[in-house]
């Protein structure tokens, strides 16, 4: 079975940073807003919070990225949090 994750896109490897008032690289019509927020990540049941999550988000097209950092943070905590509850024992 799939893994139920991020609904957020992120970024693909290798994109530039993100910033706070760069203009959406998707529509090009807005400029980006940056913030910081709790991620939160389902898994099989569990939930995982990442704070300090960093994404930029486009009003226009009301799409999201994540920060480069970010996606490095949280593939960091999202691999811990995938091996303990898949280290739990069932029911
Ligand atoms: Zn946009």
């Amino acid at each position: 079975m799939h893994s139920e994750v991020a609904k957020t896109k992120q970024a693909p490897p290798g994109a530039v940073m993100y910033k706070d008032g760069q203009e959406c690289p998707i529509c090009g019509a807005a400029k980006l807003e940056r913030k910081v927020v709790d991620e939160k990540f389902q898994y099989k049941g569990h939930a995982l919070v990442v704070p300090d999550y960093v994404i930029v988000h486009c009003a226009v097209c009301e799409d999201s990225l994540v920060e480069r950092e970010s996606v490095k943070t949280s593939q960091i905590a999202l691999k811990e949090f995938f091996k303990r509850v898949d280290g739990l024992p069932l029911g």
